[in-house]
C-alpha cells in the first residue's frame, strides 16, 4: 500500500488543548486518526512534540512535510513495515525529532487503511496482527476523579468501578452505578476524565462509597490509579496534608486492600521506585493486581526490566506513551509473556477517536480504562465497544 497524501490539522482535545488529527489517502481509500494527550505524564514516555505555548504547528509540518513525502515514495506490504519505517525515520530513542504524536497519528490511520484493504473491522485486523484472541475487556470506569485531574481535591487520581462480562451488560450496570453515585454526591464538580470530583477529608471515603456500589452490583470491584508520581515530596509522598514514607504508603494500600473489594492498584509509587512496587506486588499477591503506568510507560524495555525485578503483575498500555501501534502491540506481547495482564487506556486529554476500544478488544485485554460518563470523548469508546460486540456476533 502506498500513502499518496496526508492532511494534518490541529483539533481540540477534551481539555480544549490542541492535538493532532490526520487524514491519510491511499488511492481511493482514506482514513483518519487523532491522538490523545496526558496530563500526569511520566518522564519515560515518548516525546509529545509541542511548542512552549502548547501548539502543534511544528508537528503538523513534520507530518505533511517529511513524513508525507517519505511515505509517498514507498509501498508498504504490512502495517509493521510502515510503523518500523516511521520509527527508523525519526531515528531517536524517544521520537523526539518527529514527535510521538506525529508518528502515532499516522500509525493508527494507516492501520485503519490496512484493515479496510483486508475488508475486516479494525479490532479484527489488530487481533490478526498480533496473533491475539479478541475478547471484551473489563470496563474500568472512572467514578471519582482526584489528583492532577481534579486539582488534587483528593490525592488518588482515579477511583474506578471494574465490571466484567459482556460489554452491553457491564456498561448498563456501571452507567446505573454512576448515576446513583451522582445522586448521592449532589452538586460536585467533574474531573478531567468525566468522573465526579468531590472533596472528602478522609482517604477512605471514596472507597466506602464505591464499596456500597459493589454491594449493590456484585459483578463490580474497585480499582484505583494512585498516580503516585504526582504525590512525591521529600523522598516520600504527600497525602491529605500528611507526609508518608514509601513503607507507610505501602501500609495504606495493604489496609485498603484488606478492607475494600480492591481489584487493582495502578502506579502506587513513583515511576522509578522498583523496590517499592516489588514489595507491594508480593504483599498483595492473589489479592489485588499491581499495575505499572508511568512505571512502565508502554515501553518494552521498561516492561522487561519490571519483569526482572518482579515489580508488578499488570501493565497499562497507552499507545501514545510509546508512539506507534507496532510497539504498543509488542508491549502487550511482552506483558503476556510474563503471565501479566494488559490493561489498555485512554489519556486524560481525549478526542473522539475510538482506536483504543478496537485495540483493547483486538488484543483481548484484561481491561480498558476509558473514563467516566460525563464526557462524550469517553462515552465514544464505550459506544464503539458496544458496536464491536454487535460486529463480533455477526
Ligand atoms: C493515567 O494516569 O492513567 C491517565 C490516564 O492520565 P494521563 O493521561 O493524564 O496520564
Ligand atoms: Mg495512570
Amino acid at each position: 500500500m502506498r500513502i499518496d497524501r496526508i492532511e494534518a490539522r490541529a483539533i481540540s482535545d477534551s481539555r480544549g488543548r490542541p492535538t493532532v488529527e490526520v487524514i491519510l489517502h491511499a488511492g481511493t481509500l482514506r482514513a483518519m486518526a487523532s491522538v490523545p494527550s496526558g496530563k500526569s505524564t511520566g518522564s519515560h514516555e515518548a516525546v509529545e512534540l509541542r511548542a512552549a505555548d502548547g501548539g502543534v504547528m511544528k508537528v503538523l509540518g513534520n507530518i505533511t512535510g517529511e513524513i508525507a513525502s517519505e511515505l509517498a515514495a514507498r509501498d508498504f506490504s504490512t502495517p509493521d513495515a510502515l510503523d518500523g519505517f516511521l520509527v527508523d525515520l525519526d531515528g531517536t530513542p524517544d521520537k523526539a525529532r518527529l514527535g510521538a504524536n506525529a508518528i502515532l497519528a499516522v500509525s493508527i490511520a494507516s492501520q485503519r487503511l490496512f484493515a479496510e484493504v483486508d475488508g475486516v473491522p479494525l479490532w479484527k485486523a489488530i487481533e490478526k496482527r498480533g496473533g491475539f484472541a479478541a475478547a471484551p475487556p473489563q470496563l474500568y470506569v472512572n467514578l471519582i476523579n482526584g489528583g492532577a485531574h481534579a486539582n488534587f481535591r483528593l490525592p488518588f487520581q482515579e477511583h474506578m468501578l471494574v465490571c466484567k462480562g459482556k460489554t452491553s451488560e457491564a456498561f448498563a450496570i456501571v452507567r446505573t452505578a454512576f448515576a446513583k453515585l451522582g445522586a448521592r454526591l449532589g452538586d460536585v464538580p467533574m474531573g478531567d476524565e468525566g468522573g465526579y470530583a468531590p472533596v472528602f477529608d478522609t482517604l477512605e471515603k471514596p472507597f466506602e462509597l464505591l464499596a456500597s456500589l459493589v454491594d449493590e452490583y456484585p459483578r463490580t470491584r474497585i480499582a484505583i490509579d494512585a498516580a503516585a508520581n504526582e504525590l512525591r515530596a521529600n523522598a516520600g509522598y504527600d497525602l491529605l496534608g500528611k507526609h508518608l514514607k514509601p513503607t507507610q504508603l505501602a501500609q495504606v494500600y495493604e489496609g485498603l486492600a484488606a478492607h475494600f473489594p480492591l481489584h487493582s492498584i495502578e502506579d502506587p509509587f513513583s515511576e522509578d521506585a522498583s523496590a517499592d512496587f516489588a514489595y507491594l506486588t508480593d504483599a498483595l499477591r492473589g489479592e489485588c493486581l499491581v499495575v505499572g503506568d508511568d512505571f512502565t510507560a508502554t515501553n518494552p524495555l521498561r516492561i522487561e526490566r519490571a519483569a526482572r525485578e518482579q515489580a508488578i503483575n499488570a501493565v497499562l498500555i497507552k499507545p501514545n506513551q510509546i508512539g506507534s501501534v507496532k510497539e504498543a502491540i509488542e508491549a502487550v506481547c511482552i506483558t503476556r509473556s510474563y503471565g501479566w495482564e494488559p490493561i489498555c487506556s485512554h489519556r486524560s486529554g481525549e478526542t473522539m477517536d475510538t482506536f483504543i476500544a478496537d485495540f483493547a478488544y483486538g488484543v483481548g485485554a484484561h481491561g480498558i480504562k476509558a473514563g467516566g460518563f460525563a464526557q462524550k470523548e469517553r462515552i465514544a469508546k464505550y459506544e464503539r465497544l458496544l458496536e464491536i460486540e454487535r460486529e463480533a456476533a455477526e
